[in-house]
């Protein structure tokens, strides 16, 4: 049985569900419950050229469009979205270098995405969070490059990642760096907030930043342009994300329906119900509508057409989605879906987590209506 069908080519999309049902699900419940990275899975989707596919192939790439990681990322996060966002933030740093990058930084770095380089974007401060136009994070130009001092907070996949893109302030603006892992004065460590109930993929890290030296092309792109390039970056990152919470409402739709098909009450089984097939009815017509939201922002995308509107429709609709279906499965299974020996709770969990991770809802909502205020017609005089 299934009932989502590829929305986008096949021959990428089923290995990746296939890879899924036989990696990633059985490992999905270990990953949660102990809150680690997925250190081999993510090394297992580098082997399948998935951790830098979009990237063109002077870089080790495959120069797939974003319509084809997406396909991969929803299939993946059936599985699990731990998995999913540790990907999420090995995309993100590496679209902002390939975006912006100096051609010496891309060189350097680049080609190491396909051979696994695990990766984290960090924009979020203690103080900092939806709103990062100023940062307590400094960076300041030396003759031999930049030193940068100050603490981010909150950083996905910071317990394993190699190498971090960096949001810090400079005396013209907010401006990204590539920093590696191994730079002397860098160290991360975990305060008691670091664990979050739902997406976890090992406790979110505070990076520290001590007089950290780094040279001349680390920065990425050009000085004071760091808030525009995340937004540019974000907007990719998003309908991948989208994709993430697509993945957990299938889980959830699936599992749910498993369950309803075979538990029985009153002569017969729970699915039989007029009331509990009204719950599958609708979240399968959302479902279906989140997914060509989703897709259609891909497009969008890969085809240079406006898509701040489109990527963030895809990341409200899907994540809103995810939590509703997730919410429903739990319902319908009854006893069963508050068990913790079940997944419906890590569903729940995690679509709940991505209503706020990498752009609230309310952001979402902000970016929208700032993209439909600018394309209004103008009054003639
Ligand atoms: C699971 C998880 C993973 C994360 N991973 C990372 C990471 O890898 N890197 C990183 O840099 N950060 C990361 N973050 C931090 C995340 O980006 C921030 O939590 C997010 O930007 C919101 O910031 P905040 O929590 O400080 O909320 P605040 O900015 O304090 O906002 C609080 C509430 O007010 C709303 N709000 C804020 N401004 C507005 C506005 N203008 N209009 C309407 N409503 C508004 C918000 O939507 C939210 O509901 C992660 C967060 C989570 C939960």
């Amino acid at each position: 049985m299934n009932f989502w069908r590829y929305l986008t080519d096949p021959a990428v999309t089923q290995p990746a569900r296939e890879f899924a049902t036989t990696h990633v699900t059985p490992a999905a419940d270990q990953l949660d419950a102990e809150d680690v990275y997925p250190v081999d899975l993510v090394s297992m989707t580098a082997a399948q050229s998935w951790n830098a596919m979009t990237l063109p192939t002077r870089y080790g790439g495959e120069g797939a469009p974003i319509e084809h990681a997406l396909g991969v990322f929803e299939e993946l996060a059936v599985g699990s979205a731990s998995l999913g966002i540790s990907l999420i933030t090995i995309f993100q740093s590496q679209k902002i270098i390939e975006l912006y990058g100096q051609e010496s930084l891309k060189e350097r770095v680049l080609p190491r995405y396909a051979e696994g380089l695990r990766a984290s974007y960090a924009l979020t401060e203690g103080a900092h969070g939806s709103d990062i136009r100023s940062l307590d994070t400094k960076a300041n130009r030396t003759d031999q490059g930049w030193i940068l001092s100050g603490e981010k907070a909150f950083i996905t996949s910071g317990s394993a990642a190699d190498f971090f893109v960096v949001l810090a302030e400079t005396p013209v603006g907010v401006s990204t760096f590539a920093v590696p892992r191994e730079t002397e004065g860098i160290t991360t460590h975990q305060t008691r907030d670091a664990e979050t109930f739902g997406l976890r993929n090992g406790p979110h890290v505070n990076l520290v930043l001590n007089d950290v030296e780094i040279p001349h092309d680390a920065l990425i792109g050009v000085e004071g342009n760091g808030l525009k390039q995340a937004l540019v970056t974000l907007s990719n990152s998003r309908t991948l994300a989208a994709g993430i919470s697509l993945g957990i409402a299938r889980a959830a739709f699936d599992g749910a329906f498993d369950y309803a098909t075979g538990r029985g009450a009153f002569g017969g089984k729970i699915i039989d119900f007029q009331g509990i097939q009204w719950y599958f009815a609708e979240a399968a017509a959302e479902l279906d509508a989140a997914r060509l939201v989703t897709y259609q922002a891909a497009q969008d995308l890969d085809a240079g057409r406006e898509y701040q509107r489109s990527s963030s429709a895809a990341k409200l609709m899907a994540g809103s989605v995810a939590t509703k279906v997730a919410g429903m499965a739990v319902q319908v299974c009854g006893a069963r879906g508050t068990m913790e020996s079940a997944p419906f709770g890590r569903y729940f969990r995690d679509a709940k987590a991505y209503e706020v991770a990498g752009g609230s809802n309310e952001i979402l909502k902000n970016t929208i209506a700032k993209a439909l205020v600018k394309s209004r017609p103008l009054e003639e005089d």
